[in-house]
C-alpha cells in the first residue's frame, strides 16, 4: 500500500506509532512496513514486550524510540502520518498504573497531536468502545455519549479515552489539524502477551494449560470479539482518508462471556472446568458494536469469524 500524495497514496510515508512493542501496534507496524511505508516505532514498554519488535530491527524502514508519550517528543524527522497507540488497554493492567493511563491520554496526546500540528500531519487516535462506559444503548452508536462512571476504577482509562477524544476535536477545531478517532471494540489474536490478563489471552493460556477458566461474575455478560487482522484494515483505511470520526471498529457478532469460554474450550479440545470468579466493578454488561458507520463511510467491516480468529490464536499461542 504506497501513497501517492502525502495523505494518499503510491509514495512512502513516514509513519509514527506510538505505543509500538503493544498487541495492536505490532500487527499494525507489520502491516505498515510491508506497505513500504517507513515506521518510527515509540514505546515505553509499560505493558508492550520488546520481544514483539525485535524482528522489525532487521528492516530498514524500521527505527524505534524508547520514550514515554507523557515526555516531549525528541522526534525532528518529517513525519506524515501518527497512530496513537501509547496506553495501556488490559483493565489488568491500567488498574495498576492509573495515573500513567490517565497521563498517556492527556499529556501523551497533547505532545502527539503537537507532533502532528507541526509536520501538517494526519493522527489516527485508537479510542475504544470504553468511552460508551457501561451502555445503557446497545448496539452502541457512534452519536451514543455513553454512560461512564468518572469516579469509579475504571474511569481512569474511560476517562483519559475521552479527554483525549476531547482534545483531539479542539486541536481540529482550533488548529486545523487533520485528526481521525476509531473507538476499537475488543479484538484479538496473535502477540497479545500471555499475562495480558484479558479475557481471550485469559482462556486460551488457561484452557492449554490445563488450568481452570476463570469466569467472572455469571458469565452472561457479553462481547463482541474482533480479529486484529480486521482491525489493522480499518485502522489503515482510517489514515487512509479524512474522516475525523468518530467510527467504531469492531466485530459484530456478541457471545457472552461464557459461551466464549465454552467456545474456547472446545477448539483447544481442553480437559479445563470453568471456575466462577467475582465479577470486577463496574465490568460493562454488555457491548457490541453498531458498524454501519464504518461500512458507510471507510468501506469496513469485520470479515473473520471468531472460530476462524480464534483457531489462528491459539496456534499463535501453541507455539
Ligand atoms: P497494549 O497494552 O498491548 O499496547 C499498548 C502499548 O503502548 C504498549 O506497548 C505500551 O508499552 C505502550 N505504552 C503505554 N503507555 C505508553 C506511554 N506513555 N508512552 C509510550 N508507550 C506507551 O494494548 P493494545 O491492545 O495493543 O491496544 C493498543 C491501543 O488500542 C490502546 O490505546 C488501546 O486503548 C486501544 N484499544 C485496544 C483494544 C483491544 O481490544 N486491543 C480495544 C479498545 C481500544
Ligand atoms: N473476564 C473473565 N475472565 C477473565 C478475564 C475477563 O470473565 O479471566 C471477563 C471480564 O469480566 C469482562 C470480559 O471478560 O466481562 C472482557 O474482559 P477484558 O478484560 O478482556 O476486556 P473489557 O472488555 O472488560 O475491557
Amino acid at each position: 500500500m504506497k501513497r501517492s500524495s502525502k495523505h494518499g497514496r503510491n509514495l512512502m510515508a513516514n509513519v509514527v506509532i506510538a505505543g509500538v512493542a503493544g498487541f495492536v501496534g505490532t500487527n499494525l507496524c507489520a502491516a505498515e512496513l510491508e506497505a513500504g511505508n517507513k515506521v518510527i516505532g515509540i514505546d515505553n514498554f509499560c505493558t508492550g514486550a520488546k520481544e514483539n519488535i525485535t524482528p522489525f530491527f532487521d528492516n530498514k524502514n524500521f527505527s524505534f524510540l524508547e520514550h514515554d508519550i507523557v515526555d516531549p517528543l525528541p522526534i525532528t524527522e518529517t513525519v506524515d502520518r501518527i497512530y496513537n497507540l501509547a496506553c495501556p488497554a488490559s483493565p489488568a493492567h491500567y488498574l495498576k498504573i492509573p495515573v500513567e493511563t490517565l497521563l498517556a491520554g492527556s499529556r501523551g496526546m497533547h505532545n502527539l497531536l503537537e507532533l502532528a500540528k507541526k509536520n501538517n500531519a494526519r493522527i489516527v487516535q485508537a479510542s475504544t468502545s470504553e468511552v460508551y462506559g457501561d451502555p445503557l444503548q446497545h448496539p452502541q452508536k457512534e452519536s451514543y455519549w455513553g454512560n461512564v462512571n468518572p469516579v469509579g476504577i475504571r474511569s481512569c482509562y474511560d476517562e483519559s479515552k475521552r479527554f483525549a477524544e476531547a482534545l483531539i476535536m479542539a486541536y481540529k477545531r482550533s488548529h486545523a489539524v487533520n485528526t481521525g478517532i476509531v473507538r476499537i471494540f475488543n479484538t484479538y489474536g496473535p502477540h497479545m502477551r500471555k499475562d495480558d490478563g484479558r479475557v481471550v489471552s485469559n482462556f486460551i493460556v488457561q484452557a492449554l494449560e490445563g488450568k481452570p477458566i476463570t469466569v467472572y461474575g455469571d458469565g452472561e455478560q457479553t462481547r463482541s470479539f474482533c480479529f486484529v487482522s480486521d482491525l489493522i484494515s480499518g485502522l489503515q483505511k482510517m489514515m487512509d482518508g479524512n474522516h475525523p470520526g468518530p467510527i467504531n471498529l469492531g466485530n459484530r457478532n456478541e457471545f457472552t462471556v461464557k459461551e466464549f469460554a465454552e467456545k474456547v474450550i472446545a477448539l483447544t479440545r481442553s480437559q479445563s472446568k470453568i471456575v466462577f470468579k467475582p465479577l470486577p466493578e463496574d465490568d460493562p454488561v454488555k457491548r457490541k458494536p453498531d458498524s454501519t458507520l464504518a461500512q458507510k463511510e471507510l468501506g469496513w467491516k469485520s470479515n473473520v469469524s471468531l472460530e476462524d480468529g480464534l483457531k489462528e490464536t491459539i496456534d499463535w499461542f501453541s507455539r
